[in-house]
Protein backbone atom coordinates (compact mmCIF):
# COMPACT_ATOMS: atom_id res chain seq x y z
CA UNK A 1 0.00 0.00 0.00
CA UNK A 2 0.69 3.61 -0.72
CA UNK A 3 2.00 5.29 1.76
CA UNK A 4 -0.27 8.79 1.89
CA UNK A 5 1.55 11.57 2.83
CA UNK A 6 -0.24 12.83 5.89
CA UNK A 7 -2.06 16.33 4.87
CA UNK A 8 -1.25 19.02 7.09
CA UNK A 9 -3.38 22.03 7.37
CA UNK A 10 -1.32 24.46 8.19
CA UNK A 11 -2.42 28.10 7.31
CA UNK A 12 -0.71 29.39 9.73
CA UNK A 13 2.96 28.37 8.85
CA UNK A 14 1.76 29.30 5.02
CA UNK A 15 0.23 32.83 5.42
CA UNK A 16 2.94 35.00 3.37
CA UNK A 17 4.68 37.67 5.38
CA UNK A 18 3.26 40.93 3.73
CA UNK A 19 4.58 43.11 6.18
CA UNK A 20 8.33 41.60 5.67
CA UNK A 21 7.80 41.50 2.16
CA UNK A 22 7.25 45.48 1.38
CA UNK A 23 9.78 46.55 3.74
CA UNK A 24 12.21 44.52 2.16
CA UNK A 25 11.39 45.80 -1.42
CA UNK A 26 11.40 49.28 0.29
CA UNK A 27 14.77 49.14 1.25
CA UNK A 28 15.77 47.66 -2.22
CA UNK A 29 14.18 50.43 -3.60
CA UNK A 30 16.03 52.90 -0.94
CA UNK A 31 19.37 50.92 -2.15
CA UNK A 32 18.65 51.58 -5.63
CA UNK A 33 17.26 54.65 -5.75
CA UNK A 34 20.18 55.69 -3.33
CA UNK A 35 23.09 53.65 -4.62
CA UNK A 36 24.20 55.79 -7.83
CA UNK A 37 23.76 58.82 -6.32
CA UNK A 38 26.03 57.41 -3.41
CA UNK A 39 28.46 56.41 -5.70
CA UNK A 40 28.30 60.19 -7.61
CA UNK A 41 29.07 61.11 -4.33
CA UNK A 42 32.36 59.17 -3.86
CA UNK A 43 33.50 60.16 -6.96
CA UNK A 44 33.53 63.62 -5.36
CA UNK A 45 30.66 65.20 -6.68
CA UNK A 46 28.14 67.39 -4.13
CA UNK A 47 24.77 65.63 -3.49
CA UNK A 48 23.32 68.19 -5.60
CA UNK A 49 25.66 67.55 -8.57
CA UNK A 50 24.87 64.02 -7.89
CA UNK A 51 20.96 63.93 -7.57
CA UNK A 52 20.96 65.98 -10.70
CA UNK A 53 23.38 63.35 -12.18
CA UNK A 54 21.17 60.38 -11.39
CA UNK A 55 18.14 61.96 -13.17
CA UNK A 56 19.94 63.22 -15.91
CA UNK A 57 21.01 59.35 -16.65
CA UNK A 58 24.65 60.25 -17.29
CA UNK A 59 27.74 57.57 -16.46
CA UNK A 60 30.37 59.24 -15.87
CA UNK A 61 34.07 59.73 -14.79
CA UNK A 62 35.46 62.25 -12.14
CA UNK A 63 34.73 65.37 -13.80
CA UNK A 64 35.89 68.77 -12.02
CA UNK A 65 33.74 70.70 -13.79
CA UNK A 66 30.56 69.14 -13.78
CA UNK A 67 30.23 69.38 -10.06
CA UNK A 68 31.25 73.13 -10.64
CA UNK A 69 28.22 73.59 -12.84
CA UNK A 70 25.86 71.73 -11.18
CA UNK A 71 26.33 72.81 -7.91
CA UNK A 72 26.24 76.32 -8.94
CA UNK A 73 24.09 78.75 -7.64
CA UNK A 74 22.70 79.64 -11.15
CA UNK A 75 22.19 75.96 -11.86
CA UNK A 76 18.68 75.49 -13.38
CA UNK A 77 17.26 72.01 -13.50
CA UNK A 78 15.71 72.02 -17.53
CA UNK A 79 19.46 72.86 -18.60
CA UNK A 80 21.16 69.62 -17.40
CA UNK A 81 21.87 68.55 -20.83
CA UNK A 82 23.42 71.72 -21.96
CA UNK A 83 25.36 72.14 -18.79
CA UNK A 84 26.55 68.26 -18.98
CA UNK A 85 27.50 68.78 -22.96
CA UNK A 86 29.36 72.25 -21.41
CA UNK A 87 31.40 70.14 -19.28
CA UNK A 88 32.05 67.07 -21.11
CA UNK A 89 33.87 69.89 -24.16
CA UNK A 90 35.76 71.76 -21.21
CA UNK A 91 36.99 68.09 -20.00
CA UNK A 92 37.94 66.70 -23.33
CA UNK A 93 40.08 70.37 -23.67
CA UNK A 94 41.56 70.13 -19.98
CA UNK A 95 39.85 73.31 -18.92
CA UNK A 96 39.39 73.66 -15.22
CA UNK A 97 36.43 75.85 -14.63
CA UNK A 98 37.57 78.76 -11.81
CA UNK A 99 34.35 79.55 -10.42
CA UNK A 100 30.85 77.88 -10.35
CA UNK A 101 29.17 81.22 -11.68
CA UNK A 102 29.64 79.84 -14.99
CA UNK A 103 26.48 78.21 -15.16
CA UNK A 104 25.17 82.39 -14.55
CA UNK A 105 27.26 83.26 -17.36
CA UNK A 106 25.96 80.26 -19.73
CA UNK A 107 22.17 80.72 -18.92
CA UNK A 108 22.78 84.41 -19.71
CA UNK A 109 24.95 83.73 -23.13
CA UNK A 110 22.38 81.70 -23.74
CA UNK A 111 19.35 82.98 -23.28
CA UNK A 112 20.08 86.48 -23.60
CA UNK A 113 22.42 86.59 -26.09
CA UNK A 114 20.93 83.86 -28.25
CA UNK A 115 24.11 82.41 -28.49
CA UNK A 116 24.72 78.72 -29.40
CA UNK A 117 25.99 76.08 -27.42
CA UNK A 118 28.70 75.49 -29.83
CA UNK A 119 29.91 79.64 -29.22
CA UNK A 120 29.27 79.18 -25.42
CA UNK A 121 31.54 76.31 -25.30
CA UNK A 122 34.47 78.40 -27.41
CA UNK A 123 33.43 81.57 -25.46
CA UNK A 124 33.82 79.17 -21.48
CA UNK A 125 37.05 77.63 -22.83
CA UNK A 126 38.78 81.14 -24.38
CA UNK A 127 38.26 83.74 -22.12
CA UNK A 128 39.00 84.41 -18.59
CA UNK A 129 36.13 85.04 -16.18
CA UNK A 130 36.07 88.57 -16.61
CA UNK A 131 36.15 88.06 -20.70
CA UNK A 132 33.12 85.92 -19.63
CA UNK A 133 31.33 88.40 -17.73
CA UNK A 134 32.10 91.50 -20.51
CA UNK A 135 30.32 89.21 -23.17
CA UNK A 136 27.66 88.63 -21.25
CA UNK A 137 27.02 92.68 -20.74
CA UNK A 138 28.09 93.31 -24.50
CA UNK A 139 26.52 92.81 -28.03
CA UNK A 140 26.15 89.40 -29.90
CA UNK A 141 30.17 88.82 -31.45
CA UNK A 142 28.64 87.18 -34.52
CA UNK A 143 32.50 86.83 -35.31
CA UNK A 144 32.79 84.11 -32.70
CA UNK A 145 29.76 82.79 -33.25
CA UNK A 146 30.97 82.10 -36.91
CA UNK A 147 34.06 81.13 -35.28
CA UNK A 148 32.97 78.59 -33.32
CA UNK A 149 31.03 76.67 -36.49
CA UNK A 150 34.57 75.98 -37.44
CA UNK A 151 35.55 72.11 -36.96
CA UNK A 152 39.53 72.40 -37.00
CA UNK A 153 39.95 75.49 -35.41
CA UNK A 154 42.62 75.53 -32.32
CA UNK A 155 41.77 76.40 -28.98
CA UNK A 156 45.09 77.49 -28.13
CA UNK A 157 45.48 79.86 -31.17
CA UNK A 158 42.64 82.08 -30.06
CA UNK A 159 44.39 85.11 -28.81
CA UNK A 160 45.98 85.23 -32.47
CA UNK A 161 42.35 84.35 -34.25
CA UNK A 162 41.26 87.59 -32.77
CA UNK A 163 44.46 90.04 -33.62
CA UNK A 164 44.57 88.57 -36.72
CA UNK A 165 40.50 89.26 -36.82
CA UNK A 166 41.29 92.89 -35.50
CA UNK A 167 44.29 93.84 -38.44
CA UNK A 168 42.62 91.85 -41.53
CA UNK A 169 38.60 91.49 -41.23
CA UNK A 170 38.52 88.38 -43.04
CA UNK A 171 36.04 86.04 -42.42
CA UNK A 172 36.66 83.55 -39.92
CA UNK A 173 36.66 80.76 -41.78
CA UNK A 174 40.12 82.58 -43.58
CA UNK A 175 41.07 83.95 -40.18
CA UNK A 176 41.62 80.09 -38.61
CA UNK A 177 42.92 78.39 -41.51
CA UNK A 178 45.33 81.31 -42.32
CA UNK A 179 46.60 81.11 -38.41
CA UNK A 180 46.80 77.92 -38.61
CA UNK A 181 49.40 77.66 -41.21
CA UNK A 182 50.95 80.90 -39.27
CA UNK A 183 50.83 83.48 -42.02
CA UNK A 184 50.91 85.50 -39.22
CA UNK A 185 54.93 84.63 -38.84
CA UNK A 186 57.64 85.17 -40.32
CA UNK A 187 59.07 82.08 -42.37
CA UNK A 188 61.58 80.07 -40.48
CA UNK A 189 60.50 82.05 -36.93
CA UNK A 190 62.35 79.60 -34.95
CA UNK A 191 59.44 80.10 -32.06
CA UNK A 192 57.22 78.06 -33.98
CA UNK A 193 59.55 75.68 -36.05
CA UNK A 194 58.83 72.34 -35.82
CA UNK A 195 61.67 69.97 -36.28
CA UNK A 196 60.31 66.44 -37.48
CA UNK A 197 61.38 63.55 -35.87
CA UNK A 198 60.90 60.76 -38.50
CA UNK A 199 59.15 61.20 -42.15
CA UNK A 200 56.35 58.91 -41.98
CA UNK A 201 53.70 58.21 -44.89
CA UNK A 202 53.73 60.62 -48.68
CA UNK A 203 51.57 63.13 -46.94
CA UNK A 204 54.26 64.66 -44.85
CA UNK A 205 54.63 68.20 -44.80
CA UNK A 206 58.49 70.16 -45.10
CA UNK A 207 58.57 73.92 -45.37
CA UNK A 208 59.58 77.22 -43.89
CA UNK A 209 57.87 75.90 -40.63
CA UNK A 210 58.44 72.16 -41.04
CA UNK A 211 62.02 70.62 -40.92
CA UNK A 212 63.44 67.52 -41.74
CA UNK A 213 64.92 65.21 -39.15
CA UNK A 214 68.89 66.22 -38.83
CA UNK A 215 70.93 64.05 -41.23
CA UNK A 216 67.39 62.39 -43.20
CA UNK A 217 67.72 60.70 -45.90
CA UNK A 218 65.51 57.95 -47.54
CA UNK A 219 65.32 54.26 -46.78
CA UNK A 220 65.72 53.30 -50.20
CA UNK A 221 66.49 55.60 -53.42
CA UNK A 222 65.50 54.34 -57.51
CA UNK A 223 68.14 55.70 -59.94
CA UNK A 224 65.19 57.16 -62.68
CA UNK A 225 65.28 55.78 -66.20
CA UNK A 226 64.05 58.18 -69.20
CA UNK A 227 64.94 61.24 -70.38
CA UNK A 228 66.56 63.40 -67.73
CA UNK A 229 69.07 66.23 -67.30
CA UNK A 230 71.70 64.27 -65.53
CA UNK A 231 73.02 60.62 -65.24
CA UNK A 232 71.91 60.12 -61.59
CA UNK A 233 68.59 61.30 -60.60
CA UNK A 234 66.89 59.28 -57.86
CA UNK A 235 63.51 59.24 -56.15
CA UNK A 236 62.54 57.27 -53.13
CA UNK A 237 61.55 54.35 -54.66
CA UNK A 238 57.65 53.91 -53.84
CA UNK A 239 57.75 57.66 -55.31
CA UNK A 240 60.34 56.49 -58.64
CA UNK A 241 57.81 54.06 -59.68
CA UNK A 242 54.69 56.56 -59.18
CA UNK A 243 56.61 58.64 -61.48
CA UNK A 244 57.24 56.19 -64.39
CA UNK A 245 53.67 55.12 -64.09
CA UNK A 246 53.54 59.28 -65.39
CA UNK A 247 56.14 59.82 -67.16
CA UNK A 248 54.40 56.59 -69.57
CA UNK A 249 50.69 57.63 -69.27
CA UNK A 250 51.63 61.35 -70.84
CA UNK A 251 54.15 59.94 -73.56
CA UNK A 252 51.01 58.21 -74.59
CA UNK A 253 49.50 61.63 -74.91
CA UNK A 254 52.68 63.03 -77.03
CA UNK A 255 54.31 64.95 -74.12
CA UNK A 256 57.74 63.68 -73.53
CA UNK A 257 58.77 64.44 -69.46
CA UNK A 258 61.95 64.36 -68.65
CA UNK A 259 63.50 64.46 -64.83
CA UNK A 260 65.48 68.07 -63.81
CA UNK A 261 66.22 67.24 -60.60
CA UNK A 262 64.70 64.20 -57.79
CA UNK A 263 66.06 63.73 -54.95
CA UNK A 264 68.82 65.86 -53.21
CA UNK A 265 71.19 65.13 -50.16
CA UNK A 266 71.14 68.05 -47.34
CA UNK A 267 74.50 68.92 -48.37
CA UNK A 268 73.75 69.01 -52.36
CA UNK A 269 70.66 71.43 -51.10
CA UNK A 270 73.36 73.42 -48.84
CA UNK A 271 75.43 73.65 -51.50
CA UNK A 272 72.93 74.99 -53.98
CA UNK A 273 71.58 76.70 -51.80
CA UNK A 274 74.87 78.99 -50.62
CA UNK A 275 75.86 78.91 -54.31
CA UNK A 276 72.84 80.99 -55.23
CA UNK A 277 73.29 83.56 -52.22
CA UNK A 278 76.42 84.16 -53.05
CA UNK A 279 75.35 84.73 -56.97
CA UNK A 280 72.89 87.71 -55.61
CA UNK A 281 75.82 88.42 -53.25
CA UNK A 282 78.38 89.09 -56.47
CA UNK A 283 76.25 90.67 -58.07
CA UNK A 284 75.84 93.45 -55.35
CA UNK A 285 72.91 92.62 -53.53
CA UNK A 286 73.30 92.66 -49.33
CA UNK A 287 73.71 89.44 -47.56
CA UNK A 288 70.21 89.89 -46.60
CA UNK A 289 68.56 90.79 -49.76
CA UNK A 290 70.57 87.96 -51.40
CA UNK A 291 68.91 85.09 -48.71
CA UNK A 292 65.47 86.81 -49.10
CA UNK A 293 66.24 86.70 -53.07
CA UNK A 294 66.99 83.22 -52.65
CA UNK A 295 64.06 81.58 -50.18
CA UNK A 296 61.63 82.62 -52.97
CA UNK A 297 62.91 79.22 -55.42
CA UNK A 298 65.54 77.19 -53.29
CA UNK A 299 64.49 75.59 -50.02
CA UNK A 300 66.42 76.61 -46.90
CA UNK A 301 68.54 73.33 -45.75
CA UNK A 302 66.51 70.54 -44.46
CA UNK A 303 62.86 72.51 -45.38
CA UNK A 304 63.64 70.78 -49.16
CA UNK A 305 61.40 68.61 -49.98
CA UNK A 306 63.98 67.56 -52.83
CA UNK A 307 65.74 66.01 -49.48
CA UNK A 308 62.51 63.36 -48.90
CA UNK A 309 62.86 61.88 -52.31
CA UNK A 310 59.07 62.54 -53.02
CA UNK A 311 59.55 65.06 -55.04
CA UNK A 312 60.64 65.69 -58.88
CA UNK A 313 61.54 68.31 -61.05
CA UNK A 314 60.42 67.81 -64.58
CA UNK A 315 61.31 69.30 -67.87
CA UNK A 316 60.78 68.88 -71.55
CA UNK A 317 63.73 68.18 -73.20
CA UNK A 318 62.49 68.03 -76.97
CA UNK A 319 60.33 70.58 -76.71
CA UNK A 320 60.28 73.43 -79.36
CA UNK A 321 59.02 75.53 -77.54
CA UNK A 322 59.76 75.84 -74.05
CA UNK A 323 62.28 73.01 -72.50
CA UNK A 324 61.79 74.14 -68.78
CA UNK A 325 61.33 76.81 -66.60
CA UNK A 326 58.07 79.28 -66.07
CA UNK A 327 56.98 79.01 -69.58
CA UNK A 328 56.39 75.70 -68.92
CA UNK A 329 52.80 77.03 -67.65
CA UNK A 330 51.77 78.11 -70.95
CA UNK A 331 53.07 74.09 -72.70
CA UNK A 332 49.98 71.76 -73.44
CA UNK A 333 51.92 69.06 -71.42
CA UNK A 334 51.45 71.43 -68.41
CA UNK A 335 47.60 71.37 -68.93
CA UNK A 336 48.05 67.81 -69.06
CA UNK A 337 49.86 67.59 -66.24
CA UNK A 338 47.76 69.84 -63.86
CA UNK A 339 44.47 67.64 -64.63
CA UNK A 340 46.00 63.90 -64.87
CA UNK A 341 49.30 63.96 -62.23
CA UNK A 342 46.80 63.25 -59.00
CA UNK A 343 45.64 60.00 -61.06
CA UNK A 344 49.62 59.04 -60.34
CA UNK A 345 49.71 60.61 -56.80
CA UNK A 346 51.58 63.79 -57.58
CA UNK A 347 50.43 67.39 -56.83
CA UNK A 348 51.62 70.84 -58.29
CA UNK A 349 53.17 71.60 -54.88
CA UNK A 350 53.59 75.46 -55.38
CA UNK A 351 51.32 77.00 -57.44
CA UNK A 352 50.52 80.42 -58.73
CA UNK A 353 47.83 81.49 -56.34
CA UNK A 354 48.94 80.44 -53.43
CA UNK A 355 52.79 81.28 -52.65
CA UNK A 356 51.32 83.42 -49.58
CA UNK A 357 50.71 79.66 -48.20
CA UNK A 358 54.16 77.86 -49.74
CA UNK A 359 56.34 80.96 -49.08
CA UNK A 360 58.04 79.53 -52.49
CA UNK A 361 57.42 81.00 -55.92
CA UNK A 362 55.36 79.50 -58.72
CA UNK A 363 56.74 76.56 -59.61
CA UNK A 364 55.38 74.69 -62.67
CA UNK A 365 58.18 71.99 -62.73
CA UNK A 366 58.03 71.03 -59.00
CA UNK A 367 55.91 68.08 -58.52
CA UNK A 368 55.48 66.19 -55.37
CA UNK A 369 54.10 62.69 -54.59
CA UNK A 370 51.96 62.52 -51.66
CA UNK A 371 49.86 58.83 -52.58
CA UNK A 372 46.63 58.96 -55.14
CA UNK A 373 43.84 59.86 -52.21
CA UNK A 374 45.70 62.36 -50.94
CA UNK A 375 46.62 63.90 -54.43
CA UNK A 376 42.95 63.46 -55.80
CA UNK A 377 41.14 64.92 -52.49
CA UNK A 378 43.79 68.29 -53.18
CA UNK A 379 43.33 68.44 -56.62
CA UNK A 380 39.46 68.48 -56.35
CA UNK A 381 39.32 70.75 -53.37
CA UNK A 382 42.13 73.15 -54.92
CA UNK A 383 44.57 73.02 -51.64
CA UNK A 384 48.16 72.59 -50.51
CA UNK A 385 49.28 70.56 -48.69
CA UNK A 386 50.11 73.47 -46.07
CA UNK A 387 45.86 74.18 -46.25
CA UNK A 388 44.95 70.94 -45.76
CA UNK A 389 47.35 70.55 -42.76
CA UNK A 390 45.54 73.57 -41.43
CA UNK A 391 42.34 72.09 -42.07
CA UNK A 392 43.74 68.38 -39.92
CA UNK A 393 45.20 66.83 -42.82
CA UNK A 394 41.29 64.82 -42.83
CA UNK A 395 40.16 63.48 -46.01
CA UNK A 396 36.24 63.58 -46.38
ZN1 LIG B 1 61.92 71.30 -57.10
Amino acid sequence: MKKRKPYRYSNKRRKPKYGNIILTLLVVFLIVLAAPRVSFMFKGYSMRASNNLVFADIETEFNNNINKLLSSKNYQGDKIETYLELSRYLDEHEIVLKSSDYTGFVNILLDEKDYNLDTVKLIIATHSEDGVEMLTSEEKNIFLEELAEIDYLKLEFYDEYIEYYNTFRKAANKIVLEVNMRVNYEPFDENILVQLEKVDGYDLIVNHFSKLPDGYEPAELTRLSGPRFVADIFLESGVAEAYEELRQAAALEDYHLGAMSGYRSYDSQKRIYDKTVQDYVDEGLSKDEAIKRTREYVAVPGHSEHQTGFSVDWYLPYDDYCQGGKCLSSTDAYSWMKKHMHEYGFILRYPASKVKYTNIGFEPWHIRYVGVKVATYLYENDLTLEEWYAMDNKLD
